[in-house]
This record gives structure tokens, C-alpha cells and sequence, in this order.
């Protein structure tokens, strides 16, 4: 295997991956594991997909996507922003935007600044481009210190990867915070990187953007989790008029155009209010705080679908071992999003009833350490 280039050696399989296929041969998990939504598309969406396809919408799209979606998405954007060159295009989910921003901006050498925990893109992308991560560790509460945030900003920092609401914390930042990291951005000229992803999955208090505080934010964003559709790969990013134009650029070489068939369903799907669907994620938060609340040291989850409980005993690896073996409970250990090996992350995007049998194997398993 002389031929395999340095850069696979950067990084492992995803540990999200392997606890997948360990769940696989298991007959009957309780899965806390998964990072997408149990719920399915809606119908009008999914048929929306279908006759996209009967009517031989499966041709190359433009690399910069649908007119139709692109317009629709623009003027959303426009009103939310009213930036003058703020331009928006499609993109294989927000993962496509990601891998697009990292070759865009990052050159060997290059500082990328991520909070820890992070998903598990944001440490390997900017290395495989050669660049330089700096982790900035927001353990116990998982808050930004915006002191601390500017103290790890140098000469060499391109871009800060901001997530809010988190995978794998829940954790949201509030309005001051968003607004402190994104005009910090704005002071260095670092350019500001927000992962939208969960925006709909926002709780407690309305979702903020940093973009509001910031117009040379780049966003990324996808349907995938908010309307049920992770594996059509419809995403869009947008940020900077001339930024944006390398992006594509970058895309007619890589990935060419997001699914065809899929963006004509993504114009319906924009059609589509999740409120009731986020309703439902809201209360199974609330289960989840409550249930755990006298076992687990963690910080009650905000938004997305994720909690990220400390281990009560043992190393990370160590407990999620015993849950999987004794209970057939699959969690995540957090050293696959963190360089600490502490806590766990669960998703709560499940059915009740399963997420009622894992809080009874979480709370006796928090009592046999
Ligand atoms: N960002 C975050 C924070 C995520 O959790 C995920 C999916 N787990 C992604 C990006 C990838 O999203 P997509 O499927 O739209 O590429």
C-alpha cells in the first residue's frame, strides 16, 4: 500500500462508525447513537422527489444549484440579512460546504480554530488541506470564552468553526456570545464559519446567527435534519459574494451539483413548517434532563438532538463498552468529538420508548461503577 498518500494516516475511522456497525449485529439495541432525525420526510416532499424524477429531472443540475431553489433560498436570506453581497448556493449537505470552505480558504500552514467538543468534521477537514487545528477546550459548561478565543487568534488564523446549536453538546450559545465571537472574527478579519445545521432545533430561545453581527459570515446549512432528509445530501452555504464564486468554482471540480431530483423536492420542503416535528424533540429533551438528572453531571441540552453526559466512573471507552455489552445500549465515547475522554454523547432523536429504556440502563448503569 506504498502508493496511499500521508493524509489517510491523519485520522481513524469514525468512532460514530464503528458503534454503528456494532449496533448492527445487535438484535435488539436501544439506540442512542444516530445523528440523524427518526422522523421521515414529509409526503409532499417525498412525493415532490418522485415525480421530480418521472419527469427526468435526472440530469447534471448548475454547480451553483436549482434556479428555483437558489431564488427561493436568496430572497429568504436577503430578508433575513439585507447584506448587499451576501449570495447563496446548493451544496451536498452542509458536509459539502464544509470540504468546499476548507479548500477555499485553508493553505498548509494555516490555523483553524475549533471549540472542543467539536463534530467530527471540523478537526480532520482543515488537517487534510494541511492546515493547523487549535482546539479551544470549553469544558465544564461548554460556553465560549471569548478572552480565551482571542488569546489563540495569530498571524496565521484563517477561520473559527462555530456550531450552534452543538453536536455532540445540545449546548447553545447565547446572543451576547454570538455576537462577541462574531465581531471578534470581524476585528482580525478571521473569517467566521457557522454550521446552521440544527438552527431549527433551537429550544429555549430563538436561534441567532452570527451573520447578524458579521456579513463576511460564511454559513453552512442543510435540510437534512429538519426536514428528515440526511441522505438526499441538499445543503446550501452562503456568506460573501467572492468567497461564494471560489466555492462553486471548487464544486464544478469535486462534487459538480448537488442530487438534481432532490433540490426540486428541497423548493417543496422549503414549503414546510417542522415546528411540530421540533415540538416533539423539544419534549423528548425534557424527558431525557429529567430522567438523568440525579445520575449524570451534564449540561442540560439546548437544541439539536444530543446530550453530553460526564462518565460517572471509568474513562470514556470503558463505559460506553459496558453499556453496549450489559445493555445493549449504544452511545457515543466522547473522545471521538474532544481530545478528553470524559463524557458520552447520546442522541435523543429516537422513538420514546426507546429513549425511556435507555435512561433505565443509564441510571443503573451510573450506579455500578
Ligand atoms: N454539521 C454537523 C454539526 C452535524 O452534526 C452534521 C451531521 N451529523 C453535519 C454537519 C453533516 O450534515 P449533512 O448531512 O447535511 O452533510
Amino acid at each position: 500500500m506504498h502508493w496511499l498518500a500521508e493524509r489517510v494516516r491523519l485520522f481513524d475511522a469514525s468512532g460514530i462508525r464503528k458503534v454503528f456497525e456494532l449496533g448492527a449485529s445487535l438484535p435488539d439495541p436501544i439506540n442512542l447513537s444516530i445523528g440523524q432525525p427518526d422522523f421521515d420526510a414529509p409526503e409532499s416532499v417525498r412525493q415532490a422527489a418522485i415525480q421530480a424524477i418521472q419527469s427526468r429531472k435526472n440530469t447534471y443540475a448548475l454547480s451553483q444549484g436549482l434556479p428555483e431553489l437558489r431564488e427561493k433560498l436568496q430572497a429568504q436570506i436577503q430578508a433575513e440579512y439585507g447584506h448587499p453581497d451576501r449570495e447563496v448556493f446548493i451544496t451536498c449537505g452542509t458536509s459539502g460546504g464544509l470540504v468546499l470552505a476548507m479548500m477555499a480558504v485553508v493553505n498548509p500552514g494555516d490555523e483553524v480554530i475549533v471549540f472542543d467538543p467539536y463534530f467530527v468534521m471540523y478537526d480532520v477537514l482543515p488537517a487534510l488541506m494541511g492546515g493547523q487545528v487549535v482546539y479551544i477546550d470549553t469544558y465544564p459548561d461548554f460556553r465560549v470564552d471569548v478572552d480565551r478565543l482571542s488569546r489563540a487568534i495569530t498571524p496565521r488564523t484563517k477561520a473559527i468553526i462555530w456550531n450552534s446549536p452543538a453536536n455532540p453538546t445540545g449546548v447553545m450559545a447565547t446572543e451576547e456570545e454570538v455576537r462577541a465571537v462574531a465581531e471578534l472574527a470581524m476585528k482580525h478579519n478571521v473569517l467566521m464559519i457557522s454550521d446552521e445545521i440544527y438552527r431549527a432545533f433551537s429550544y429555549d430561545r430563538p436561534f441567532v446567527s452570527p451573520a447578524r453581527f458579521n456579513p463576511h459570515c460564511l454559513v453552512l446549512d442543510a435540510f437534512s435534519k429538519s426536514h428528515g432528509i440526511p441522505g438526499w445530501r441538499v445543503g446550501f452555504a452562503h456568506g460573501p459574494r467572492p468567497l461564494i464564486q471560489e466555492m462553486i468554482k471548487l464544486q464544478q471540480y469535486s462534487f459538480v451539483c448537488a442530487p438534481h431530483p432532490f433540490q426540486w423536492a428541497a423548493v417543496t420542503a422549503l414549503d414546510i413548517n417542522p415546528s411540530e416535528r421540533i415540538a416533539q424533540y423539544r419534549r423528548k429533551r425534557d424527558r431525557i434532563v429529567e430522567g438523568l438528572k440525579d445520575y449524570y453531571e451534564m449540561t442540560p441540552p439546548s437544541g439539536a438532538f444530543y446530550a453530553f453526559p460526564k462518565v460517572p466512573w471509568g474513562t470514556d471507552e470503558e463505559f460506553v463498552e459496558r453499556a453496549i455489552r450489559e445493555y445493549q445500549l449504544l452511545i457515543i465515547p466522547g473522545r471521538v468529538f474532544s481530545r478528553r475522554s470524559s463524557h458520552f454523547r447520546l442522541s435523543f432523536a429516537a422513538p420514546d420508548e426507546v429513549i425511556e429504556r435507555g435512561i433505565e440502563a443509564l441510571r443503573q448503569l451510573a450506579r455500578k461503577g
